[in-house]
């Protein structure tokens, strides 16, 4: 039977953590953190997301701010928002939830955000700064996925990795991290061959796919430790990840639940990221 890696319990460490470095920050820049979360429209789970990542922060003493855009905003509205943000002082994160309305390009928003403020970690700047071996702001949920495995105590360096899925949002950040750990990677997708035999080479195998339970014991070696990014919503309403759980569980070293697992731990690294981002702003501007 495989460790259960408990993602739920290691987010409220990850928060207590955090909650301790706004008071240390607090204390010697005479403010907290701020947080602000940017939502366009009434998407219900980004409705939901938003809300959630803005009271995350004030629970551990940040300034969390929610704008709340209509769907109608136009695309130079909302840059203008964006470069309000940016010249804030007291604002040291700034998050755009995705989806935008379809009007609003992403890229020309998300390349609007100033660098040093992007706690998303999407800025082609904080993209190229990952893959160069110089991370900045790393994406949430893939540093999530690291911090889990580092929990968890998995052998990373000299390791063979698999992840499947190359999404720009987890899939490849997650793999330049695994790199950046000395594993050897492969970057699995749609067209891959054999996809089965690929994962079973892996000592540590991440999922981010969006399909409910496609990741059967077939695709997994026995002991591996498996991470298991996905969120799919089944027909009677339950959470699925892409891990059929019951399936791997009795075979693998360790496995993350779904929900428990992954999912906990992008808001606690956002919130990791914001007070990295405070952190790094005020530094720069002491010398
Ligand atoms: P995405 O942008 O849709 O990317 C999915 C990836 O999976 C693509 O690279 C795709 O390959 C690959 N793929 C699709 N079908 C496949 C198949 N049959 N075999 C192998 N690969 C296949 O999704 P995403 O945004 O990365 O999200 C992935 C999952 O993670 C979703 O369930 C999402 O809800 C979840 N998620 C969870 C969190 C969290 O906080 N826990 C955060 C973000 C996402 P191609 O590139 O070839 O099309």
């Amino acid at each position: 039977m495989a460790r259960l890696i408990d993602g739920k319990a290691i987010a409220q460490t990850v928060r207590n953590e955090v909650r301790q470095s706004v008071s240390a920050f607090r204390e010697r820049h005479g403010r907290a953190p701020g947080l602000s979360v940017v939502l366009a429209g009434e998407d219900p789970a980004s409705v939901i997301y938003t809300r959630n990542k803005e009271k995350a922060a004030n629970e551990v003493g940040m300034v969390g701010a929610l704008h709340k855009l209509p769907a109608t905003i136009t695309e130079s509205d909302l840059l203008a928002l964006v470069d309000r943000l940016n010249a804030d002082p007291a604002i040291d994160g700034i998050l755009v939830q995705l989806p935008l309305p379809p009007s609003v390009r992403s890229e020309a928003v998300l390349e609007a955000i100033d660098p040093r403020k992007d706690v998303d970690g999407f800025h082609p700047v904080n993209v190229g700064a990952l893959w160069s071996s110089n991370p900045k702001l790393v994406p949430c949920t893939p540093r999530g996925c690291l911090r889990l495995l580092r929990e968890v105590g998995a052998e990373l360096k000299g390791s063979r990795a698999v992840v499947v899925g190359r999404s720009n949002i987890v899939g490849k950040p997650v793999a330049a991290l695994l790199l950046a750990e000395h594993a050897t990677v492969t970057l699995a997708h749609s067209r891959t061959r054999d996809l089965a035999a690929v994962c079973r080479e892996a000592d540590v195998l991440v999922a981010a796919v969006g399909r409910a339970r496609m990741i059967g014991k077939d695709f997994v070696k026995p002991g591996a430790v498996v991470i298991d990014v996905g969120m799919n919503r089944l027909p009677d309403g339950k959470l699925a990840g892409d891990v059929d759980f019951a399936a791997v569980e009795p075979i693998a070293g360790a496995i993350t639940p779904v929900p428990g697992g992954v999912g906990p731990m992008t808001i606690a690294m956002l919130l990791e990221n914001t007070v990295i981002a405070a952190r790094a702003r005020l530094d720069e501007r002491m010398h």
